[in-house]
């Protein structure tokens, strides 16, 4: 079956699909992808491209993005290419859109010489809507010969801000791609990606050599991704605290270190959970095996450098976690924003403290990089920290970042949900400077703070530093609360460490003003532990039931796991929880009803509507179960 051969007749004349034979891209997304209604910009971008234009898409993960280009491809004659980086995927994307009925293949060095021969000669025949490869292989004599006498209907250039130098996953053979201009005159080509990072953008549709492509910006706000930070205090308990509040579910925790990495993920693991290392130093067949998990299995953790990530469409992620400090608020932006891809609710934590902010500006004092590129990379750095330690809405900032506006604080992060307590600090952090000041600016957070706490240690007696007039001064705050404020006067600019004089502190010309008593100074008060860990319902997806339909949903997500096995492949190709929680929601009890289901469309309700709606049955009618439901589910 094909969409396009069958819009007028075969499937569609039947009553479950309303056809609607004036508007092509609208039937299609509802017979075939089973949504009632085009999301945000999707249905302006699918009309640039049925006019033949080019078109840049700028749209934030999971805003559907897909669908831009998809739907065209199919309602065009000829077959839709799509350029994607990631080889390892492909197969996966292909697969969701065979379940949807459509003929997508992909072409690349994984599949043997025979297939690809067929899958080209198919192509030859207009017997293809998608088609995926990467761009290397594209841009060869033999991609191009391949695709030599292939009608297109258009091109797709997906992570298009790879093609950027400036952002952070610059690939060289992206820059090949602008010869598709002249390769294939006059096929609309479309460039996606969903960089936040303005600089990237602003590349792409120059180094892709689109013609005077129409503009799509989305808001690049994920309402339903809740933002968390928290000052590291002991990154173990944390960590388990959020965890315990996303049991069994997928998320991806973001170490700095491949050491970190493994250490991490043997933790999670003791503690009986299914967790999974991924770094570049690991072989590559560990790598593909432990994603494979991650996409296939329920509720895998995976424990990752930022070497993990790009291309990964899994819908289902419901956490990412920071156990370090990222590089950039477009790092942790992209990073987060793989959580939450289905629209449901998701959570992120970041943690940091003193000491990645140390490491992070040694790692850019010290790099190679020319001065211009380590200005920028501070001031990025600062960025993220200054929005670390705020005390208004993160939701606001962070888009404000991008040059986006927010009208009003979101309701959805840890500040507007807990606002932090801000306290006048100005006199322990004017103690805490000339303690500094009268060390002779030589000694490291830990000493000083030693010091202010009147502290009996052996570097003390040694440097004799309990004779100085800063001795024992500090007595209103605990070595929390002192590291507390070190951490926001070093963060805010106040203080520096020098990483060649082993953290030494040293005051900054910022700090003169604070220490005349001409400026006062407000700071966070760190939460308490017992706070941060206080349980409570959050990303977690059930949340969004009525207690009722939990069992079923869970009922729900038993059949498809089996199917998936059956099938092969990953659950959510099946269907996405999104579709589970509406279909527990609504519990339709005929393949009519079942139709109404977003995400379900003709081809899933010929292959799976069977199986579902007799769970629905089964839960409904327990004295039903002896008719099938039975003997389908695991107890
Ligand atoms: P992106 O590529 O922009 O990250 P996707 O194309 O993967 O996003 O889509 C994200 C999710 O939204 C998918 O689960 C997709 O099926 C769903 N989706 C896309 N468009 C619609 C729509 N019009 N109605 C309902 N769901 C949609
Ligand atoms: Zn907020």
């Amino acid at each position: 079956m094909t969409p396009r051969e069958d819009r007028g007749s075969g499937m569609n004349s039947s009553e479950v699909s309303a056809a609607d034979t004036t508007d092509p891209a609208l039937d299609l997304l509802q017979s075939v992808f089973g949504y009632e209604t085009f999301r945000g910009l999707q249905r302006e971008v699918i009309e640039a491209a049925l006019a033949g234009r080019d078109a840049l898409v700028l749209m934030p993960t999971g805003a559907g993005k897909s669908l831009c280009y998809q739907i065209p491809a199919l309602v065009r004659p000829g077959t839709g290419l799509v350029i994607s980086p990631l080889i390892a995927l492909m197969q996966d994307q292909v697969t969701a859109l065979r379940e949807l009925g459509i003929r997508a293949e992909y072409l690349n060095s994984t599949l043997d010489g025979w297939t690809q021969q067929d899958i080209v000669d198919r192509l030859r025949r207009g017997e293809v809507d998608l088609l995926y490869v990467a761009p290397e292989r594209l841009l060869t004599d033999r991609g191009r010969a391949e695709l030599s006498d292939v009608p297109l209907s258009l091109i797709a250039i997906d992570e298009a801000h790879c093609v950027s130098q400036w952002g952070h996953d610059f690939r060289v053979d992206y820059l090949g791609l602008h010869a598709l201009r002249e390769l294939f005159p006059g096929i609309p080509r479309m460039a996606l990606t969903a960089t936040a990072d303005v600089r990237s953008r602003e590349e792409i549709a120059e180094r892709l050599a689109l013609a005077e492509p129409a503009r799509f910006v989305a808001s690049f706000d994920r309402p339903e991704i809740r933002y968390r930070v928290a000052a590291k205090t002991d990154a173990r308990r944390q960590l388990e605290a959020f965890l315990r509040t996303h049991e069994h579910e997928a998320g991806i925790v973001y170490c700095m270190s491949r050491k970190k990495v493994e250490q991490t993920a043997e933790t999670l693991a003791a503690s009986g959970r299914t967790a999974l290392p991924y770094h570049a130093g690991l072989p590559a067949e560990v790598r593909a095996r432990n994603q494979e998990r991650f996409l296939r299995e329920d509720g895998v953790i995976m424990v990752a450098t930022i070497a993990f990530g790009m291309g990964i469409d899994k819908p289902d992620v419901r956490f990412v976690v920071h156990l370090d400090l990222p590089k950039s608020m477009e790092g942790f932006y992209q990073e987060t924003g793989r959580a939450g891809r289905d629209g449901l609710a998701a959570e992120t934590l970041l943690l940091y403290g003193l000491q990645d902010v140390v490491r992070i500006r040694q790692m850019v004092d010290g790099s190679e990089s020319d001065e211009d590129r380590k200005r920028v990379e501070r001031a990025k750095l600062d960025a993220l920290l200054g929005w670390c330690e705020l005390t208004d809405c993160r939701r606001v900032a962070l888009l404000a970042y991008f040059g986006e506006t927010l009208p009003a604080p979101c309701g959805n992060c840890d500040v507007c949900l807990e606002p932090p307590e801000t306290w006048d600090a100005t006199v322990p952090a004017q103690k805490l400077i000339s303690c500094v000041l009268r060390t002779e600016q030589r000694f490291g957070g830990g000493h000083v703070i030693d010091v202010l706490l009147g502290r009996d240690t052996e570097k003390v007696s040694q440097h004799r530093h309990d004779r100085l007039s800063t001795f024992g001064i500090g007595a209103e705050l605990d070595e929390k609360g002192w590291r507390s404020v070190l951490r926001q006067l070093v963060v805010r600019g106040y203080l520096t460490a020098d990483p060649d004089r082993f953290n030494a502190l040293r005051p900054t010309g910022r700090a003169r003003p604070l220490l005349k008593g001409a400026e006062t100074l407000h700071l966070r008060r760190d939460p308490r532990p017992a706070r941060a860990s206080r349980r409570e319902r959050g990303g977690g997806i059930e949340a969004a039931l009525p207690p009722a339909d939990v069992a079923l949903f869970d009922a729900l997500r038993a059949c498809r796991r089996r199917l998936a096995d059956e099938a092969g492949v990953p659950p959510y190709v099946v269907f996405h929880d999104a579709t589970l929680l509406d279909m527990a929601r609504r519990r339709p009890t005929t393949l009519v009803a079942m139709l109404e289901v977003s995400g379900v469309g003709d081809a899933k309700l010929d292959k799976y509507g069977d199986d579902f709606l007799n769970v629905i049955l089964g839960a409904e009618y327990p004295e039903a179960e002896a008719h099938g439901a039975a003997e389908r589910e695991e107890p």
